[in-house]
């Protein structure tokens, strides 16, 4: 590898004229201006990239991540983020989104207090604490740890909708619509988790947060809310014995209700 990095170099000029190949306009609009619909708030490990995920283009997701995707109200990074996504660039939608196996989730479960990271963590360390006793009893570590990574999500969604930045444009009649969402690593797919929240009307409406340990939401593909509405009008019934609207490839393990 070389000293200046000139394979990533290398690579950038294949990707640029590829990108030109294929639509000769592209960076011309790029260099015009952005206007991104949406605000993803997520975590900085490196699996997990906004675009690709998304399967969207530059300019068209304004990008915030930093470790466990945790909104702290007194993070000028974050709050510039948001200002300027919601005052200036008008997004429509915010999405909060971390995945499974989170690395700095996991570590909020531990006692582990040596680091700058676990200042970071703090405020999913003491909600852990809070609730300890509901959290143990989850025998399976690693389905604690997804509780938790799930709980996370809300958390922040809250947060951020508690923002005087939010609140101000839904007082002022802006569209912002917010979400919860999380990305398995292991078959690359996005779940909805909620809440979904478009005013200060519908954020006051959410049960406590502490209530989440023991009445967690369920992830929800949107290929599963499609066959569920889709079936809705069959009643129940028609839906047990459903096969999973994913493709087998899509993923390796066994398919269950959170397909
Ligand atoms: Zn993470």
């Amino acid at each position: 590898m070389s000293r200046t990095l000139d394979h990533l170099l290398d690579q950038n000029v294949i990707w640029a004229v590829g990108k030109r190949r294929d639509d000769p306009e592209f960076f011309r609009r790029m260099a015009e201006q952005q206007r991104p619909n949406y605000l993803w708030i997520g975590c900085s490990d490196s699996r997990v990239t906004a675009n690709d995920v998304l399967g969207l283009d530059p300019g068209e997701v304004f990008v915030h991540r930093n470790i466990a995707n945790i909104v702290h109200t007194s993070d000028l990074n974050i709050l510039s983020v948001l200002e300027f996504a919601v005052d200036y660039l008008q997004v429509e939608h915010i999405i909060v989104c971390g995945h499974y196996g989170c690395g700095g989730v996991a570590r909020s479960l531990t006692a582990d207090r040596g680091a700058m990271l676990d200042h970071w963590l703090q405020p999913l360390t003491m909600y852990y604490r809070k609730h300890r006793a509901l959290f143990d009893a989850i025998a399976d570590e690693q389905e604690r740890l997804d509780r938790m990574c799930e709980l996370n999500i809300e958390m922040q969604v809250r947060r951020i909708a508690a923002t005087p930045i939010v609140e101000n444009a839904w007082s002022r009649g802006q569209t912002l619509n917010l979400h919860g969402w999380i990305y398995a690593i292991r078959d690359g797919l996005l779940r909805d988790l909620g809440p979904h929240l478009s005013s200060v009307e519908e954020r006051d409406a959410l049960p406590s947060i502490d209530e989440r340990v023991r009445n967690p939401t369920e992830p929800i593909s949107a290929m599963r809310r499609q066959a569920i509405d889709a079936f809705a009008a069959f009643g129940p019934e028609a839906m047990e014995g459903l096969a999973c609207p994913l493709p087998t490839e899509m993923h390796g393990h066994a398919c269950t209700e959170e397909c």
